[in-house]
């Protein structure tokens, strides 16, 4: 800490600090790699610079400097800056008060959303949930959740799924949870509610780089969709989707796919780990252990179900 330094802080709506934030981020997005800040101190320039209307400016000092900072530059980015309110409909119409999700922020009131709506640059769209029911991949590309997919799967999840994580889901990569199999997508890995949930890309990569670490996600009888990970030690946390209150009836919709992780218990499913000739990629045997131990994880869980009353004496486990 420096001294000689002092702090302002401003007071105003959740939407407008939202704003106000992703407009810096948008500011100092245009700086250049040899900028030698902290994205904290470059955050707190570009404010300066914004209220008392002077430059920001790249610190690197470099003749060669690549960055974007004009007023056109800064200004293309700036505009592009969209917050994601997601409410029902009820709400919006005023026949009933849930709350909504601002994205970045979490449950606002009723009134609070409505004030949004009314809003001149408030831009509304319409979410069918019963479009999941036609389809929930892109047609042309079963890889990409389709507009509705994606959207669900933020509003319902909230935020990235690591546990403690809470970046914004908007901001989030979707992940699929089981890898999807580009050489063979009929083979366990479907782009469906069921299989994708938010991830930032720091435990997007932590997931797929980090050796391991487990993720699981899991719709039980009630239609609530849980996420799972377990750490390389093997312990699970289980959390249940952030937002289940806004879209309760999202877990309900049925899948329309064969179970996964089908591929890993039966040989003859054709999967790619049960082709003895061919070499395993690096990849292709993540996904093979993967899906060993999601098998193992439900049949655990299946187990436990079964077991109606514990016997005495049996060691908890
Ligand atoms: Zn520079
Ligand atoms: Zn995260
Ligand atoms: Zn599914």
């Amino acid at each position: 800490l420096n001294e000689g330094m002092s702090e302002l802080i401003v007071t105003a709506s959740a939407e407008d600090v939202r704003l106000a934030k992703q407009t810096l981020d948008a500011v100092i997005a245009g700086v250049c790699p040899k900028d030698p800040r902290t994205k904290q101190v470059r955050r707190s320039d570009a404010a300066m610079a914004r209220l008392n209307g002077t430059a920001f400016t790249c610190q690197c000092g470099s003749d060669d400097c690549a960055a974007e900072l004009s007023a056109e530059q800064i200004g293309t980015r700036c505009a592009r800056v969209v917050l994601h309110v997601v409410v029902r409909e009820e709400t919006l119409d005023g026949t009933a008060d849930t709350p909504a999700v601002l994205d970045g922020f979490g449950p606002i009131s009723a009134e609070h959303v409505r004030e949004i709506a009314d809003r001149p640059d408030t831009v509304a769209r319409d979410l069918d949930l019963g479009d999941l029911l036609d389809h929930q991949a892109q047609p042309g590309n079963q890889y990409r959740p389709t507009a509705t997919l994606d959207t669900v799967l933020r509003a319902l999840f909230g935020t990235c799924t690591w546990p403690g994580c809470t970046e914004p889901a908007f901001a989030a990569d979707l992940d699929h949870v089981c890898e999807y199999n580009h050489d063979d997508p009929a083979a366990g890995s479907p782009t469906c509610l069921c299989n994708l949930n938010p991830k930032c890309r720091f435990h997007h990569g932590l997931k797929t780089c980090a050796e391991g670490w487990i993720d699981d996600q899991i719709v039980d009888a009630h239609g609530v969709i849980w996420t799972e990970v377990s750490t390389p030690e093997g312990f699970t946390v289980r959390q249940q989707a952030l937002n289940t209150w806004l879209l309760p009836e999202a877990g309900l919709i049925p899948c329309q796919h064969a179970p996964i992780g089908a591929g890993a218990t039966r040989p003859e499913s054709g999967h790619a780990e049960n082709n003895p000739r061919r070499a395993k990629s690096r990849t292709e045997a993540k996904h093979a252990y993967r899906m060993a131990r999601r098998a193992a994880n439900r049949r655990i869980r299946e187990q436990e179900a079964a077991r109606t009353s514990p016997q005495e004496g049996t060691p908890p486990f």
